[in-house]
């Protein structure tokens, strides 16, 4: 069993460059200095997974020439993780509905804004776009289109966000408060990719020493970040980091079992 993880996006909320911002960063000619909002292509067992559709997901799906998905995993509901649920039609029409893995929490969200995806249309005759697989519990393994998938929850903002684990890779976005227990939950992994946004300290994410410090007690062979904001500069950053952490970049592609 073999799995291959594609960074669709590395950015922070905003995206980088960021709307009218002439720094350093924003104004870079270095390709890995451009960042869409965080997003991941995730191929194992020969089902292809999106994990979060932000506001960015139609030029990814271009960019990428993404075709055809078995199922999205959604981490939370903040705008810049499920901003383009509706654009995940075109990927419904092959064999709708298209399975959508998430909390509950995450699925009361997005049952409000996206009603109308969840529903038959009986005026186009057409089946509902998108059927959700909720869970309840904090963390589990689910098997989802075949593949087992564990997921777990921390918080970011006293608000529920979920990441997930597929063979011994695993993917934390938006992480800021956890409980200990997670690195039980987590202990074999070898591939680990966490979010950072800046040095400085923030109240929804990690910082650069935050991150190098869970990842120590994760003690994954190789830690990518993202959700990466325009205070950090791709290679400065680098240059800073212990060996086994990099800073991703959109594109970058990992292999894991
Ligand atoms: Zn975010
Ligand atoms: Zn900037």
């Amino acid at each position: 069993m073999g799995g291959v993880f594609v960074f669709l996006g590395t950015g922070g909320s905003m995206g980088i460059p960021v709307i009218g911002c002439s720094c350093d960063v924003c104004q870079s000619d270095s390709p890995f200095n451009k960042r869409l909002r965080s997003s991941a292509w995730i191929t194992y067992d020969d089902q292809q997974f999106i994990i979060d559709v932000g506001p960015d997901f139609r030029q990814q799906c271009l960019k990428f020439q993404i075709k055809a998905i078995d199922g999205v995993l959604i981490t939370h509901a903040h705008y810049d993780h499920i901003a383009a649920i509706d654009d995940l039609r075109p990927l419904t029409f092959r064999n709708p509905p298209l399975p959508v893995l998430l909390s509950n929490d995450t699925a009361e969200e997005v049952k409000l804004r996206c009603y109308y995806l969840l529903k038959p249309d009986p005026v186009l005759s057409l089946p509902s776009r998108l059927h959700l697989e909720i869970f309840d519990q904090e963390s589990g393994i689910v098997d989802f289109q075949g593949v087992p998938i564990q997921y777990v929850t921390y918080l970011q903002s006293g608000m529920k966000v979920n990441g997930y684990k597929i063979g011994n890779l695993a993917y934390l976005t938006d992480i800021k408060e956890f409980s200990p227990t997670i690195f039980e939950q987590i202990k074999d992994v070898k591939y680990l990719i966490i979010s950072s946004l800046r040095f400085t300290a923030s109240p929804l994410h990690f910082s650069i020493d935050e991150a190098i410090d869970f990842s120590r007690k994760v003690n994954a062979e190789q830690v990518w970040l993202t959700h990466i904001s325009h205070e950090l500069e791709h290679h400065q950053t680098n240059a800073y980091l212990p060996s086994n952490i990099r800073v991703a970049y959109d594109g970058l592609k990992i292999e894991f079992n």
